[in-house]
């Protein structure tokens, strides 16, 4: 597994999907999800000149930042399901936290960040697609989740993040994201929300084609996941 050459065709597949929208390549930031992969394999990463990093589980998150605590200009987005229990650690030390999905949970972040002086910018993930996908809030609520983040000193709204049904192809998803783009349009002073987290390695072109700001791409830059 060539962690380099991975990141360099991920990075030309964004570059000529961006070209085919006409966007600006630096308007769309990679967010190599290193999850279950060891230290060694993001290091390897960043001296390709990765610097933002997506993990899903807190502990894991927390010794990473451990062992890698030497690459200070390294960005850690938290894109797991957040319990509230794990709100104190997954703030630490971490760029951007995506998966906001309910008033309580900016609660209890609103409650630690303050009480560390920090301020926590996040995504709040949207739930589209029904049944199949367990977490975001629900389009309907996306508003007032949306009004409650704003109305939080420590947490700072950024945007919106879906991850549509994992069993869908990439031409399947193009409906996902152009739906969390116009949610994002129709929201109040949207242009203080202009993040979109959305597209992972096998839809990853397709989502910058609908407007992504944040693609998130684990498999095709570290390779299959080792099974935790
Ligand atoms: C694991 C994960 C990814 C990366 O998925 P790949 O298919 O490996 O690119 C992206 N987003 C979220 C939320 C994930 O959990």
């Amino acid at each position: 597994m060539n962690v380099r050459e991975n990141l360099a065709k991920v990075r030309e597949k964004m570059s000529a999907a961006a070209r085919r929208s006409g966007r600006e390549s630096s308007s769309i930031r990679l967010v190599a999800v290193s999850k279950l992969h060891p230290p060694e394999a993001i290091r390897e990463a960043y001296e390709a000149g990765q610097r933002h990093f997506g993990e899903n589980y807190v502990q894991e998150l927390g010794e990473k930042q451990r062992s890698l605590a030497d690459l200070a200009d390294i960005k850690w987005h938290f894109i797991g399901h957040l319990q509230r229990n794990k709100v104190k650690h997954a703030i630490e030390g971490t760029s951007l936290i995506e998966t906001i999905d309910s008033p309580r949970l900016l609660e209890e972040i609103e409650k630690r960040a303050s009480s560390r002086g920090v301020i926590v910018p996040v995504l709040l993930q949207v739930k589209i697609g029904g049944e199949s996908t367990k977490s975001g809030c629900e389009p309907s609520a996306l508003p007032e989740l949306l009004a409650a983040a704003r109305r939080c000193e420590a947490v700072e709204p950024r945007g919106l993040m879906v991850i549509p049904p994992f069993e869908l192809e990439a031409r399947d998803t193009r409906a996902y994201f152009r739906k969390l783009r116009e949610l994002r349009d129709r929201v109040d002073d949207s242009a203080a929300v202009p993040e979109l987290s959305m597209g992972m390695s096998h839809d990853f072109e397709v989502a910058i084609e609908e407007g992504s700001t944040f693609v998130r791409v684990g498999t095709a830059i570290f390779g299959a996941r080792p099974l935790r």
